[in-house]
């Protein structure tokens, strides 16, 4: 019933009001002054790792005048300067108690330096073919690693690849990887990727591998690993009745990340037969493939490119031809379709050859590591398709897909 207390009272309580804004204002007052005091308390000790930092980065100026600094990380004992030296980077960590210089391997746990670079290797093979991988594995080279809050990333120089590979390696390796292994205090992501070479880019040179004629089940798992060594897809265009004698390796090739289209029933010549036969043919193809897959045939390569109109018009699917065919049937010669394909290849190809031919499979494993070092991604002619941007019609026939072609 306050309310109805006379004025002086009103007096009062705005008093009290003055009374406690003045409590509030010493309490506002005294948390800045706290707040403030703590913050000189850190900016002194900054000062004095930053003054360790900052001298060591200008001697390193002073004696070599290439060095930029691009970026510098601090953490518990140590900060890492990572510096551009002409075309390369070059990376010092320095101990910010003494101002010593460290090595690199001196910010992973003594015992456990071997499983840092087995993950290192286990990383890069996500991301890089095997002779790549091998190559910085087994070969001498330079590490440089630019330690940030929450991942290193890893530049590898001067290591020998066969085929040559020149272009820059790098590895980004989040600490969630390795975080056994490290010997300083790291920042966790919760979510996180790694980098994977299936991972395609579409302004880089790529072609479509077809293989005809298969499955084989001696060469066609050959071929699938060949893919798998180099980061690479490809669409095996299969025969019926070899799918239907040889499902293990219609599963292999199916759950393998590869594309698998129709070639026919038994390699007929779809081109001289007429519409009820086709269909019956590509029908009975199908249900083998839909036995093994249970799935369903969404391309057709006929067998000798071979087709009429009235076939091109009826059927629901996209034709798949090649732009280009190194004949690895006629000449069985593994160098000789090395060379028919290395020599003529061009972005938006579809490359045409055989997985029922020793020869050919031979030639497959050789030119996918050329490949990749000329700079091309290999990939399935659906993949292709995706890349350049265009979308795979029914009663269309491809030859070869560019961005040019589709626009
Ligand atoms: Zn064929």
């Amino acid at each position: 019933m306050w309310y109805t207390i006379p004025s002086e009272s009103g007096f009062k309580m705005r008093s009290i009001y003055r009374r406690e804004l003045g409590t509030i204002l010493f309490i506002i007052i005294l948390l800045v002054f706290l707040v403030f005091n703590r913050y000189e308390i850190i900016g002194i000790n900054n000062k004095k790792e930053d003054k360790i930092v900052i001298n060591y980065v200008e001697k390193l100026i002073q004696n070599n005048t290439n060095y930029t600094l691009i970026s510098q990380n601090d953490f518990d004992t140590f900060s890492n300067v990572f510096m551009q030296n002409n075309d390369r980077y070059i990376s010092f960590y320095i101990n910010t108690t003494n101002g010593k210089t460290m090595q690199f391997d001196d910010l992973l746990k003594k015992k456990k330096i071997n499983n840092f670079y087995d993950k290192v290797y286990e990383l890069l093979a996500l991301k890089y073919p095997s002779f790549i991988v091998d190559g910085i594995k087994n070969g001498e080279g330079e590490k440089v690693v630019e330690v940030k809050e929450n991942e290193m990333i890893m530049y590898f120089y001067d290591y020998t690849f066969n085929p040559n590979y020149t272009e820059n390696i790098t590895l980004h390796v989040n600490y969630n990887e390795v975080k056994d292994y490290l010997n300083f205090k790291y920042k966790l992501d919760n979510e996180y990727y790694n980098e994977s070479g299936y991972d395609y880019d579409k302004n880089k040179k790529t072609v479509a591998l077809t293989l005809d004629d298969g499955p084989s089940p001696n060469l066609t798992p050959r071929v699938v690993q060949a893919l798998s060594n180099n980061k690479m897809h490809a669409t095996f265009f299969m025969v019926g009745i070899n799918v239907r004698a040889y499902p293990q390796t219609v599963q292999l090739v199916y759950n393998s990340g590869n594309e698998i289209g129709s070639h026919s029933l038994k390699h007929a010549n779809l081109g001289k037969m007429k519409m009820d036969a086709i269909n019956s043919d590509l029908a009975t193809a199908n249900s083998y493939f839909n036995e093994v897959t249970n799935d369903n045939f969404k391309l057709l390569r006929p067998p000798y490119g071979s087709m009429h109109s009235e076939m091109v018009n009826s059927l629901e699917m996209p034709l798949i031809l090649w732009s280009l065919d190194p004949l690895d049937w006629k000449y069985r010669d593994c160098d000789t379709v090395v060379n028919n394909i290395m020599s003529v290849v061009k972005d938006g190809d579809i490359i045409l050859v055989h997985d029922i031919h020793e020869t050919s499979v031979q030639a497959v494993e050789k030119i996918l590591p050329m490949l990749y070092a000329e700079g091309y991604q290999v990939v399935s002619v659906s993949e292709l398709a995706a890349l350049k941007g265009a979308t795979l019609q029914p009663h269309v026939k491809y030859r070869s897909i560019t961005n040019e072609s589709n626009n």
